[in-house]
Parts: structure tokens; sequence; C-alpha cells
């Protein structure tokens, strides 16, 4: 069985790894494997570029073929932001409630047809002789003018989607792992880990 590292020591995130290649041939390990292993600072300028640089540097610690993933909130009307700075939107060490309030601060007063986000997610495979491919899932929607649900995490309970008239916490957690951005370029990857199986 050919062994895959995830770059994250995120529980919640291995277990949707598992659940996704259950039915390949993979040994799923991840970073809480390595309790050694130093991250490297995300310190790129899009969610490509950090989740390369996470599956970079595990790769090369591991020699393993490696996923890592880097994912946010975009507003279009914010300009893309929160962005790469999802998780501290609100200042370095902020809670996902101060994250919130501040997007509903910011979207304050903006009409509906202004307020269209997405949840991007990157994935970054590193192969440990060299080779490296990213993929990306969209899930679209609209930011509320108030909280519902209380499923998910982050910023799911503002995440509005027209289609299900619910917000992301609103769904129950097999829903969301069907649609999410995370389950789409998870989908996409599977493709590319089933061909490198087969070299
Ligand atoms: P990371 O990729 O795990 O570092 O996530 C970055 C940040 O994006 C999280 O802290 C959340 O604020 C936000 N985020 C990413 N995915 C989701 C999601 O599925 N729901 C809500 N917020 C999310």
């Amino acid at each position: 069985m050919r062994k895959l590292l995830l770059a994250s020591t995120n529980k919640g995130k291995l277990r949707e790894l598992q659940a996704l290649l259950a039915d390949e041939d993979w040994q799923i390990l991840s970073l809480a494997d390595y309790p050694d292993y130093i991250a490297p600072e995300e310190t790129g300028d899009s969610f490509a570029e950090n989740a390369l640089l996470k599956a970079r540097a595990a790769a090369a610690y591991t020699g393993l073929i490696t996923l890592a993933d880097d994912s946010g909130l975009t507003v279009d009307f914010l300009g893309g932001a929160p962005g790469i700075y999802s998780a501290r939107y609100a200042g370095e060490g902020c809670s996902s409630a101060d994250c919130n309030s501040k997007l509903l601060k910011e979207l304050k007063g903006t009409p509906r047809e202004l307020r269209k986000a997405a949840f991007i997610c990157v994935i970054a495979v590193v192969l440990p002789g060299g080779g490296q491919q990213v993929f990306c899932g969209r899930l679209q929607g609209l930011i509320a003018e108030d909280y519902a649900g209380e499923g998910g995490f982050g910023y799911d309970p503002l995440f509005y989607l027209p289609h299900y008239d619910k917000t992301v916490a609103q769904l129950s957690a097999e829903q969301k792992n069907k649609i999410s951005h995370r389950a789409r370029a998870l989908a996409a990857a599977k493709e590319y880990l089933r061909g490198i199986e087969e070299i």
C-alpha cells in the first residue's frame, strides 16, 4: 500500500481525506505522525502558493507523496478579502466570532446583489521526485445579513446558499462534504493520485 502524507495536523481534514480515499489503495499519514516537524510559515500571497509551500516542505522532510490544502473566503465587494487572511481577518489570534462580526460590519448596508462570495480551496500534491500539481475547488454563495445555523465552522453561519435557502452552517455535515470547496478540490486531486499509482 502506498503512503500519502497530509501536510496538516487537523483531525477533521484527515477524516475528510480518509473518507474520500476510502476506496483507494493509500495509507494516509498526517503531520501528527511527525511530532518533531516544524511547519514553514505561510508567507505566500495566494492560496496556491501557501498550499505548495506547505506540501513541498513536508514532502522534503518525509520523502512521501504529500498533499496540502489552503482555503478561505473571498468576498467580491471587499476586493477578494479576507482571502488568504481568512483565519486572522480580525487580527492575529482572533476567533471565528471576531472574523464574522468584522465581516458583517464591513458589509453593513450593502444590498444582497453585492454580497457575492466564494469559499476557495486549493490543494497541492507534491511528489518527492519533484512533480507537483494544484487543484482548486469553489463554492459560491452570498454573505447573509445575520447568522443562521449551528453546524460547520468559521464563516459557515454567514455563508448563504440561495439554491438550498440555507447557510452552510444549516447543512448536515454529509451535505456540506458533498458540495464544499474542499470536497471539490479533493475530488480533482483524487484523479491525479490515481494516475500516480499507475506509474
Ligand atoms: P485553513 O485552510 O484551514 O487554514 O482555513 C483558513 C480559514 O478559512 C479558516 O480559518 C476559516 O476561517 C476559513 N474557512 C475555510 N474553509 C471554511 C469552511 O468550510 N467554512 C467556513 N470557513 C472556512
